[in-house]
């Protein structure tokens, strides 16, 4: 009988050579018994299928892989089960940074859209960043711009130094990805009406930041590891 499996939410679904696989072996649970294969996309019983209509990010496919009786030959096992989660792990305090460098560039093409905007548009007789309360969401695009990009840097030079505390990147992913839907959601506000249509970047902005907060663990996950890490540190 055959059994399969699918993975939802795959990116690069469709152009993918191949994926890498956490599997759980049957029985187990907890952390313990996943296991990571790699698993080529031309093999008999894996194929890849819906690919998902997403609010932003939309260069980038998403749909699901499905596992058909697949077999993974043993040269293809990256960690065993006992090491398969630390693996995942290691493996998002290594992405996360990347992420909140996306972020970084988010909030800055949203700053700099909504610099030039208030700039050139006038009301009440004057350009609109001469009205406090417009100026203030441009100075906060550009505190959240700095910020993230300094907490991307450090925690990427942390990587790059082998002493990576992984709630860095936690704390570079978390801050960055609320901070882009901050900062696009008031580019939007800044452009008014405009901000509101297609023949403006902002509101493309607004709706790619807001992924930034879901993957590679959203928020509220991101917020689980500094904190588990904060009591780890304390004890
Ligand atoms: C466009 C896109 C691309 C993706 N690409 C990939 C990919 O390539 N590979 C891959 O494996 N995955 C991928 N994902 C999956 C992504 O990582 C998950 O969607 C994300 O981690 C959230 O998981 P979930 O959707 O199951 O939400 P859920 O876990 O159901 O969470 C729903 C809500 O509950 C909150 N929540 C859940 N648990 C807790 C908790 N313990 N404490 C507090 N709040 C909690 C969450 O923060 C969220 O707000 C992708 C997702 C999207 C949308």
């Amino acid at each position: 009988m055959s059994r399969a499996r699918s993975k939802r939410w795959i990116t690069n679904t469709d152009v993918a050579s191949f994926y890498v696989v956490f599997a759980r072996e049957a029985g187990t649970k907890g952390h313990k018994g996943i296991s990571a294969l790699v698993v080529e996309a031309n093999w008999p019983g894996v194929r890849w299928e819906s690919l998902i209509d997403k609010l932003g990010q939309r260069c980038s496919h998403t749909g699901d892989v499905v596992f058909e009786d697949v077999e993974v030959p043993v040269s293809h096992l990256i960690a065993g089960p006992e090491h398969g989660f630390r693996l995942a792990m290691a493996t998002f305090d290594r992405s996360r940074p990347w992420i909140a460098a996306g972020a970084a560039g988010v909030i800055r093409r949203a700053r700099d859209e909504a610099l030039t905007y208030a700039m050139q548009r006038k009301a009440f007789g004057e350009p609109i960043i001469n009205h406090q309360m417009v100026a203030a969401m441009l100075a906060d695009m550009e505190i959240s711009y700095q910020a993230t990009r300094l907490l991307t840097l450090n925690a990427a030079s942390e990587v790059d130094a082998g002493n990576l505390r992984g709630s860095h990147s936690a704390c570079a992913k978390a801050f960055g990805g609320d901070a882009a839907i901050r900062a696009t959601t008031d580019a939007v506000q800044i452009l008014g009406g405009y901000g509101y249509t297609k023949d403006f970047i902002v509101e493309k902005l607004m709706r790619d930041a807001k992924l930034l907060q879901i993957y590679e663990g959203t928020s509220q996950i991101q917020r689980l590891v500094i904190a588990r890490d904060l009591m780890r540190a304390h004890v």
